[in-house]
């Protein structure tokens, strides 16, 4: 176990990773059958339809409000915690859920990612028995954690009901292998993710952001535009995104798996807890039953409210598009001049979309940076890799499939508006 280990919070020695083309291991290759990865991974050949029937009891309806976007739910809330819990990415709703079911006893274990004592941006897999040691887990830390290798560990331990939290294609391998490891109970709490890489790239990142990098403690995303950062000394500095020094990263800084995944909102997960669609606080999808009592396990901890939503997405996402398909590297911003960047910075808080817009805003980017992205790198993976819900998506912004470009439509019908007849849900095509 590395020093500083907290606790209670088991970090056990894990086995070498198998390696592979598209991966972030998630952990499934260093257990003891790596050849799982096979039937497990999102990258290979992913069946999310028949995944969300086995975990929520149906597959996403296009026709309900949202479940395009956002994948199967009962419920969308915009939520905080009554007290922030101090270290926590945004209130910690997360580990607080993670606490609330060692505390009452309903798991065994939470396998989750703390920080690794050698350096705080490094995710660390942990498997943690006392709720009291959940607070090293808040926070987040950018980088691939093999959280799916504590399964086994836990296993030999006895510890047989268990919760994971988990990111999108941590979550996926979990419920593809569900079935095979008979637990006696899996609650599975997700987060969105998006523009992952390894934590090697993310500390090149942050010099370009301070000459003192290492003072940084915080780093978030906002949903209003704004990249926040905090420093050891207690500072805080926003920085609109359009002034971010993204044209400055090498051309590999976001790996082609985090720019062709297909799944932002963890569809897979019980309850995803984000922040996209919350206006300025956090944003809660409650997917099924089990999701809907892990929100009621907080009690009146959590205040809750009907989500927003305004702006128009449209314009957005079409310059997205543009940009990214102009980019040889896949690094949008790049064409922005200079003395641009701070108007459009400025205003984009003011006039783009907010709440649920802007949360359909980011998973539409999203779906068809994985379009654009796969066509040019790996063309034959497109077939596999690519459920039709993403093709829906893409389409109001030109993009369908070419031939050989999807496994369900037949290369004659593909691109001959075969999507446009299907249900369109809340994404109608643009005339
Ligand atoms: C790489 C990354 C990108 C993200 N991008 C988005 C986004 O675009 N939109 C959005 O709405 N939300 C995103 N999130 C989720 C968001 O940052 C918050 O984690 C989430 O809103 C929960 O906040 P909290 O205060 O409840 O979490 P806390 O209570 O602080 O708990 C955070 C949890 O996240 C886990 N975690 C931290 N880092 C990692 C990691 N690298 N891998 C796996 N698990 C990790 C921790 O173990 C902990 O359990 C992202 C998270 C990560 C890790
Ligand atoms: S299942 Fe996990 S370890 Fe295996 S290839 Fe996929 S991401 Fe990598
Ligand atoms: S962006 Fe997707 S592939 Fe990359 S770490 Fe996040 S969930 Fe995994």
């Amino acid at each position: 176990m590395p020093d500083g280990t907290p606790p209670g919070a088991f970090a056990p020695e894990l086995s070498e990773p198998v390696p592979r083309a598209l991966c972030t291991d998630c952990g499934i290759s260093r257990s003891s059958q790596p050849k799982r990865c096979g039937s497990a991974c999102q990258f290979i050949n992913p069946d999310y339809p028949a995944l969300e029937t086995a975990v929520h009891g149906r597959a996403r309806d296009v026709n309900r409000p949202d479940e395009l976007h956002f994948g199967p739910h009962v419920k969308l809330l915009r939520a905080r915690m009554t007290k922030p819990r101090e270290g926590a990415q945004w209130t910690g709703i997360t580990t607080r859920i993670g606490e609330r079911l060692l505390e009452t006893g309903a798991v065994d274990a939470v396998l989750t990612v703390a920080a690794d004592p050698a350096d705080r941006w490094k995710p660390m897999p942990v498997l943690v028995t006392k709720a009291e040691d959940m607070a090293s887990a808040r926070g987040m830390r950018m980088g691939y954690a093999p959280v799916l290798a504590l399964i086994e560990p836990a296993l030999k331990l006895g510890y047989r009901r268990l919760a994971v939290i988990g990111i999108p294609c941590q979550v996926y391998a979990l419920r593809a292998l569900e079935a095979e490891l008979q637990l006696e109970k899996l609650i599975v709490v997700g987060t969105p993710c998006s523009d992952n890489t390894t934590t090697e790239q993310f500390h090149g990142f942050l010099k370009l952001l301070s000459d003192q990098p290492e003072t940084i403690t915080y780093l978030e995303f906002r949903a209003d535009y704004h990249v926040e950062l905090r420093f050891s000394d207690g500072r805080k500095k926003e920085i609109p995104f359009l002034m971010l020094p993204i044209s400055k990263l090498p051309s590999d800084f976001f790996p082609l798996t985090c720019r062709t995944c297909v799944d932002y909102t963890n569809v897979l997960s019980d309850i995803t807890v984000g922040y996209m669609g919350g206006t300025g606080e956090q944003w809660l999808i409650v997917r099924n039953a089990q999701g809907s009592a892990l929100v009621e396990l907080l009690g009146d901890e959590l205040v809750t409210s009907d989500p927003q939503s305004g702006g128009k997405r449209a314009g957005p996402v079409k310059g997205f598009v543009a940009n990214t398909e102009r980019a040889a590297g896949g690094l949008p911003l790049r064409a922005m001049p200079d003395w641009l960047r701070p108007l459009a910075g400025w205003l984009m808080p003011k006039l783009g979309p907010k709440g649920l817009e802007f949360a359909r805003a980011r998973v539409e980017m999203k779906a068809s940076e994985t379009v654009l992205h796969l066509r040019r790198a790996e063309p034959k993976r497109m077939k596999h890799m690519i459920p039709d819900h993403v093709w829906k998506l893409v389409q109001p912004y030109g993009l369908s499939p070419r031939p050989g470009e999807t496994a369900s439509l037949d290369d004659e019908a593909a691109g001959k508006g075969v999507l446009a007849r299907r249900s369109d849900g809340d994404n109608k095509p643009t005339p």
